[in-house]
């Protein structure tokens, strides 16, 4: 797993400077999801800072196990409502706002433990039926709405595009949410920033740094396969 990390390090670096952009504007997220603490645990003597989770249960437990200083927690899961509550204790960014409902939720329980919870809203760029995520043309009225929340920050926008085993294709997706975050940026709505993009993973996140990548959830190229 060492050298692995090493590769991806090395693999964001030259993504980065092949198209003019500092390496330290690229966050790696390792997607620890299904694997254990002690596998985390060893992630984390080789460098890593960021994991990513996508379920809430596993996170809680696997976080209260680790329970090392230090960390952060980001939550790239589909997040219900009644698991908001766990959500703002847990995580430090949570990717997957994709409706107002849910958002409301997040700002209520964000103001119970006096947080100010930092989001992402996730776009649905390909529009399946099978993902979450805000269709494209709702994103800049959901952003709006959330305006007012004032115990939830928006960061930026994170996609998971359509799967195909080219990531040449990947990168109209990822060009749209890079445009869609521009456009919200410009609309200079109060209290939403708009700097990040997560978007890009084991297969195709130099694609994705390339086209504007700011946080990249790489689990496979860390941690190997999951079964
Ligand atoms: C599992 C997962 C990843 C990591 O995928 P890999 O292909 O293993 O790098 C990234 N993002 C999300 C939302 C995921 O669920």
């Amino acid at each position: 797993m060492e050298n692995r990390i090493l590769d991806v390090k090395e693999r964001i670096k030259k993504a980065a400077v092949s198209c003019g952009r500092s390496p330290d504007e690229i966050t790696l997220i390792a997607v620890s999801k299904t694997k254990s603490p002690d596998m985390v645990k060893r992630a984390a003597g080789a460098g890593l800072t960021v994991f990513g989770e996508n379920y809430i249960q596993e996170a809680r437990d696997k976080i209260e196990t680790i329970a090392l200083n230090g960390l952060s927690w980001h939550f790239i899961g589909h997040l219900q409502r009644n698991k908001a509550k766990y959500a703002v204790k847990l995580f430090d960014l949570i990717h997957t706002v994709d409706s107002l409902k849910l958002a409301t939720e997040l700002d209520k329980q964000a103001e119970k433990i006096g947080k100010v919870q930092d989001v992402l809203i996730q776009v649905n760029t390909g529009m399946e039926e099978s993902k979450s995520g805000i269709a494209e043309k709702d994103a800049m009225d959901l952003a709006r709405d959330m305006s007012g929340l004032t115990h939830i920050k928006v960061k930026g926008l994170m996609t998971i595009p359509p799967f195909f085993d080219a990531p040449e294709k990947v990168t109209p997706f990822f060009r749209a949410l890079r445009r869609l975050r521009n456009r919200i940026r410009e609309a200079n709505i109060p209290n939403i920033q708009m700097d990040e993009l997560s978007m890009g993973m084991t297969g195709d996140f130099e694609a994705a740094i390339k086209d504007g990548a700011t946080f990249i959830r790489v689990g496979t190229a860390i941690f190997g396969r999951r079964d």
